[in-house]
């Protein structure tokens, strides 16, 4: 190993701070030598030409091996690169550097990420440069506010596509040229190269692409049309709304394989996770989620691409608006209505991660180095975030809102903003009391509580803030639901330190909902009877969004100790069959799967209250229509809550399936993935991958070989994850999720102790994101008792890697939780 691959250093804030205000850097040309598609390393080369008002900084390298580095013609010594970084001494006012090293192919994710198809033997490679990646495949300054022009010349196989942030030339076969038209910040460039499968289109002038491994080709047809639509749409409605056009050229969209994140959003090249291009049958709401992802990056296209965040700081910025956006985006330009999704799913995301002892402000966070900023790159800056600007547009209103949004992009197009920028835009644009404003919403972290106090004809609203924080301002509407499970909103009210004016309700009122259209970032209350009236309201209500904001609740008063488990399984019995959207289905069977039946009840009890989930899950497969998304969403979680390995063996051969429902390669193998979970045969597993070798089949097949209830087999996942193994990272996910499952407790036992102790040390050999997802996977989620919180409080007081250490701390506040919950059971 060379002096510079031993470790890196983060880059601080203090230290990019310096850099930008020296450097300026005018272009950067990167040659890749990709003809060596086996070997462990590629050859990369840097030309950087910058001005300097100073006389040393240092560049990023993150390679195996450097082999040269130049500053106007005179080499530097090799060996005082370290820690990823070359220091450059004896800059003049205009410099060109040239560092030419060795990279390697990553398998985590992250750089230039190299995937074999196990389908057909074909090798893929992207690249992730986000969040402070990009040395990892070519050397360069890497800091968000040092955008510059880009150049990658691409030697590669010939046959194969090459994508980036702009128009592939073909220079010559096996040689390609992109030229980016516009300045990128590192941490979104990218390269897309293999022989990937494509469908290409055009709408309003811009060429579109779609590709995918070349195994997933039809797959990748069959959705094309729908991808294509949503894009389409997306343009011509941000088009209308940021009032200036798309500006990388081309656009291209990857779905690529082992990818950690939903998607990341590089100028004209963006890369999602392949599973959006699935496999199996996809739903309404599938399809729906991912034309949220697909609108969340392009809104990234204005804000995050044109207009960049100086510092990771303001990284909740980028995540927000383009989560806000899209919902937006989707719900008034295309067929998917996502606001019952962000609902049900994403606000119970974010509502989670914002009581969680690991909590921090929206906004304001120092991010004092770069990896400290991707600890907060969560369900904070993307769901909580998104709620609250919908809630500023409510309080400035929609025009100043715009207005405002509007005068930020024309005003630092292709350059760096603050949140500051932002908020002198608004204020531009009419916005009152916005520094009060973001002080109350932003720059505090938790949820205030928002119940219903019975008045004379009828109710306040009170807010109770989260420990140590003020009460933030609300603006509601609240809603009145009678007994024919009608529901009627009122007009909005306010509530913050001062209760709301009494609002008046007319009729006989079974329940009343502080927040009937789910705008609130609260959590929600009924009052001093209040369960008991939404037992009597919830069976009935007709209204979808009123329903979103009530099951909500329930589920965070059973995090809070609240609400019994046993009467939150009572109201999925009673009103779940009589919701409408197959998402709520989905998010609340879950949860009742995995928490009500599960952490949150006695051992003892988890099978039998597993069997009422069952229940539930199969009346509505059985009043489901036939081939209907919601037959096939709840035959999933019936198929995961079976106990029967004859019935599951039964389904894998395709019989006794409900009416019309055919069995995809994803039901298959979660028919296998269960049938494994129950007993120590391997008889299906190995039909199964005899059946499909896909990449996806392996990760399935990960998954269910840590289910199976075998000593030996618990032993050898448990290798997977704490020692390092050249295991996909997707792999090493699966083979968590699976180890844990419920009702193997006696086996698994043992390792929740070694969990605690063993998990550290898997940052000697792991990095970033994978670090820090493996470690959540792994997390003993079934072990809710007080040695468990005793090893981890141990845990957390030894040093622990700052991904380790989050995902150590928000999972022990999940199992926290439930212990606190379990307290009453006899
Ligand atoms: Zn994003």
């Amino acid at each position: 190993m060379s002096a510079g691959a031993d470790g890196r250093t983060s880059l601080t804030r203090a230290e990019a701070e310096v850099r930008a205000a020296a450097v300026s850097v005018h272009s950067v040309e990167v040659a890749l030598d990709l003809t060596d598609e086996s070997g462990p390393t590629f050859g990369s080369r840097s030309v950087i030409r910058f001005s300097s008002t100073t006389s040393e900084t240092f560049v990023d390298f993150a390679g195996e091996e450097l082999t040269a580095a130049v500053l106007n013609g005179r080499p530097l010594d090799l060996a005082a690169w370290s820690r990823a970084r070359i220091p450059l001494t004896g800059l003049q006012a205009d410099n060109v550097l040239e560092v030419e090293g060795r990279m390697g192919y990553s398998s985590d994710g992250e750089g230039l990420h190299r995937h074999v198809d196990p389908a057909d033997g074909r090798t893929y490679l992207y690249a992730m440069s986000f969040l402070d990646a990009a040395p990892r495949w070519y050397a360069c300054f890497d800091q968000p506010d040092l955008k510059t022009r880009c150049t990658f010349d691409v030697t590669a196989p010939v046959g194969w596509t090459v994508l980036g942030n702009g128009p592939a030339e073909v220079l010559e076969p096996g040689r390609w040229r992109i030229v980016s038209a516009h300045p990128l910040s590192t941490y979104f460039t990218t390269l897309v190269a293999g022989p990937y499968a494509s469908v290409h289109g055009e709408h309003d002038g811009i060429p579109l692409g779609l590709h995918v491994r070349a195994s997933l080709r039809a797959e990748l047809e069959a959705q094309a049309p729908d991808m294509l639509a949503v894009t389409a749409a997306s343009f011509d409605y941000y088009h209308r709304l940021f009032g200036i056009r798309y500006p990388f050229g081309e656009y291209h969209q990857a779905f690529v394989p082992d990818f950690n994140a939903g998607a990341m959003e590089n100028p004209g090249c963006v890369t999602f996770r392949d599973s959006y291009v699935p496999r199996g049958r996809i739903t309404h709401a599938e399809q729906g989620t991912r034309a949220g992802t697909i609108a969340h990056e392009m809104a990234h296209q204005w804000f995050g691409d044109l207009v960049t965040m100086r510092w990771w700081d303001d990284l909740w910025l980028n995540e927000s608006f383009a989560e806000y956006l899209a919902q937006r985006c989707c719900t008034e330009a295309t067929p998917y209505a996502l606001w019952t999704e962000f609902g049900i799913a994403r606000k119970d995301w974010g509502s989670v991660a914002d009581q969680s002892p690991s909590t921090h402000p929206v906004a304001g966070n120092e991010a004092p180095d770069a990896a400290a900023a991707l600890q907060n790159f969560d369900g904070i800056s993307y769901a909580k975030g998104a709620a609250v600007l919908r809630q500023l547009a409510t309080y400035v209103g929609d025009d100043v809102f715009l207005d405002g949004l509007r005068d930020h992009i024309s005003s630092h197009a292709y350059g760096n903003a603050t949140f500051a920028d932002l908020v002198g835009s608004w204020t531009r644009a009419g916005a009152q009391d916005l520094p009060a404003w973001a002080q109350a919403w932003l720059r505090t972290s938790g949820m205030d509580t928002l119940d219903v106090e019975h008045a004379d004809a009828g109710v306040r609203l009170v807010a109770t803030p989260s420990e140590g924080s003020p009460v933030r301002p609300h603006t509601v509407q609240v809603g009145v639901v009678d007994e024919a499970g009608a529901l009627t909103v009122l007009d909005p009210v306010t509530v913050g330190s001062e209760p709301s004016p009494v609002v008046p309700v007319a009729g006989p009122a079974v329940l009343v909902t502080p927040d009937a259209t789910d705008v609130a970032w609260a959590k929600v209350r009924f009052g001093p009877d209040g369960w008991e009236r939404v037992a009597a309201a919830l069976p009935t209500l007709q209204d979808e969004t009123a329903s979103v904001a009530i099951w909500n609740a329930v589920r965070d008063a059973v995090r809070d100790a609240d609400l019994d488990p046993r009467a939150a399984l009572d109201l999925v019995a009673t009103s779940l069959p009589q919701q409408r959207s197959e998402v709520v289905w989905d998010s609340v069977l879950a949860f009742a799967r995995t928490q009500l039946a599960g952490v949150y009840a006695p051992v003892g009890e988890r099978a039998g209250l597993a069997a009422r989930v069952r229940e539930v899950a199969w009346r509505l497969v059985d009043g489901a229509a036939p081939r209907s998304d919601r037959q096939l969403v709840s035959f999933r979680q019936a198929v995961r809550l079976e106990t029967d390995p004859d019935r599951l063996a039964a389904w894998f051969d395709g019989t006794d399936l409900p009416p019309g429902l055919g069995l995809d390669p994803e039901l298959v193998w979660s028919v296998v993935e269960r049938w494994c979970a129950l007993g120590t045969g391997t008889g299906l597993l190995d039909q199964a991958l005899a059946r499909d070798p896909s990449a996806s089949g392996q990760v399935h097949a990960a998954r269910a070989r840590a289910a199976r209830p075998d000593a030996e087999a618990k032993a050898a996942a448990w290798r997977l994850l704490v020692e390092p193994s050249p295991a996909g990272a997707y792999e090493l996910y699966a083979t968590g999720d699976g180890f844990w499952t419920a009702g193997q407790e006696e086996l698994t036992t043992p390792y929740v102790a070694r969990y605690f102790a063993e998990i550290g040390g898997t940052a000697r050999f792991r990095e970033g994101w994978a670090l820090g997802q493996v470690a959540t996977q792994a997390f003993p989620r079934t072990a809710a008792t007080p040695e468990a919180l005793q090893a981890a409080d141990a845990a957390l007081r030894t040093d622990l890697a700052a991904q380790v250490r989050r995902a150590v701390v928000d999972g022990t506040d999940k199992i926290r939780r439930a212990v606190a919950s379990l307290a009453r059971w006899p």
